[in-house]
């Protein structure tokens, strides 16, 4: 079983994370339950920081906060640095409310509302990623009105689609986001951008995919904004201060998985566009990355309850958790696998084969299919791997379940940093029909 981060099992053989045992965590909190191995974030985070430093470029690391987005996570990213991609005003208002120095917010998504770009303008976050004409028509009326300078990147798709274990090259990229680069849909947004009194357009973006094993998709994306940024620099004095390569590093889930180190990345790209604006005679410019799944998916577990099983013959055998697509919809919403153990035996050896289940009526409701397992019976907690990302983020009430609460577990403490929700809770927007 790989062990991610400060995970290790203690002489009882209980599964600790952060130096806390899983076990206690359990009986304090309930399950299921999402704890995260804060140390393992920070580490990250650093990384990601000091392969800049090293290779002496200007940066802006900013965490994807989509992944997953609460104040304390805010907060943490706050103390390591980093900057913040939100997508949406309600993450815009959880980072204000963590007191996240908002010049270092960047606000992405292919439909903002106009109340979103006004907060965001009234709020003086640090750049406004703009992802098509109608929102650059409505960025340039919002500021215009407001008499407020914004400084605006430009979110192009450059035709690169990159999937897990490999990519695409599409001449016209069908993509819901950003101006094509192929089509002069691109040149077009830089050029009213220029014109546009109050839009200051600072530079390009592209995320071209998520959970990426390879470097290729983000050399041959970064050459391409450069190869179009040199055009535009003859074309219309724009130099982009800014390259922005977005987010999408792969981290590994299980033994299917083989990531290369986050640091790699982050070189290749800068070597890329390097030599890419050497050549071409042209300023280096400060290069932006967005990751979110690689900042904290390996450092969440999620620590469930077995409750019931299901037996069939020669078929297979179903264990059932008190939770499921409720806390975690990726398994069915794309298939993600992860790896489980048994936390309260996490030192016995696999001597069954069964599949997790979750509580929702819903036949697709299953975490992980075909686990190998020591004998497991009612009581015992799973604990699953590697769901800090995209799993608490994603969660929803159906069947009216609570979703749970999130504990930071640190050189042997832990902090509720969300609290469990409450059937009061629940029911807190209802309203009585007579
Ligand atoms: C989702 C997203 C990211 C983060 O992607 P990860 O795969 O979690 O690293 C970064 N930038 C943008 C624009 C995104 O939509």
């Amino acid at each position: 079983m790989h062990l991610h981060g400060s995970a290790e099992v203690n002489q009882n053989g209980e599964l600790m994370i952060g130096g806390v045992s899983t076990v206690d965590l359990a009986k304090q909190y309930g399950t299921p339950l999402y704890i995260y191995d804060t140390a393992l974030i920070r580490e990250r985070a650093k990384g990601f920081k000091e392969t800049f430093k090293e290779l002496g470029v200007k940066a802006e690391v900013a965490y994807a906060s989509k992944a997953f987005s609460c104040m304390a996570i805010f907060q943490l990213m706050k103390e390591e640095g980093l900057s913040l991609d939100v997508v949406s005003g309600g993450e815009l208002y959880t980072a204000l409310k963590a007191q996240f120095p908002s010049e270092r917010i960047h606000f992405n998504g292919n439909n903002k509302s106009r109340s979103e770009l006004i907060t965001a303008i009234e709020n003086k976050v640090g750049c406004i990623v703009v992802d098509n004409f109608h929102e650059l028509r409505l960025l340039s009326e919002i500021t215009a009105e407001k008499k407020r300078k914004m400084k605006v990147l430009l979110r192009v798709t450059p035709g690169i689609e990159a999937h897990t274990h490999d990519y695409i090259l599409t001449g016209q990229e069908d993509s819901k986001f950003g101006f094509d680069l192929q089509n002069g849909q691109a040149e077009k947004a830089v050029k009213l951008s220029l014109e546009s009194e109050y839009i200051e357009l600072i530079g390009l973006h592209c995320h071209i995919g998520s959970q990426i094993f390879e470097t290729t998709g983000f050399i041959l994306a970064a050459r391409k904004m450069i190869e179009k940024a040199a055009e535009w620099q003859t074309a219309y004095g724009f130099t982009p201060d800014v390259i922005n390569l977005g987010g999408g590093f792969g981290i590994r889930y299980t033994q299917e998985d083989d990531p290369i180190p986050p640091s790699q990345y982050v070189k290749e790209m800068i070597l890329a566009v390097k030599e890419e604006v050497s050549r071409r005679g042209m300023e280096m410019p400060e290069i932006w990355i967005e990751p979110g799944r690689s900042l904290v998916g390996d450092a969440g577990t999620s620590l469930y309850t077995i409750g019931s099983s299901k037996e069939v013959p020669g078929i297979r055998k179903y264990l059932a958790v008190d939770g499921g697509m409720s806390d975690n919809i990726r398994p069915a919403l794309y298939r993600a696998k992860y790896e489980a153990l048994i936390a309260n035996k996490a030192d016995a050896a696999p001597e069954d084969t069964v599949s997790i289940a979750g509580k929702c009526c819903e036949s697709g409701d299953m975490l992980i299919w075909d686990l190998p397992l020591p004998i497991a019976e009612a009581g015992d907690l799973l604990a699953v791997f590697c769901t800090g990302a995209y799993g608490y983020s994603m969660a929803n009430n159906y069947n009216r379940l609570p979703r749970p609460p999130v504990v930071f577990v640190e050189n042997g403490k832990a902090k509720l940093v969300i609290r469990r929700e409450t059937y009061q809770d629940l029911a807190a927007l209802d309203e009585y029909l007579t």
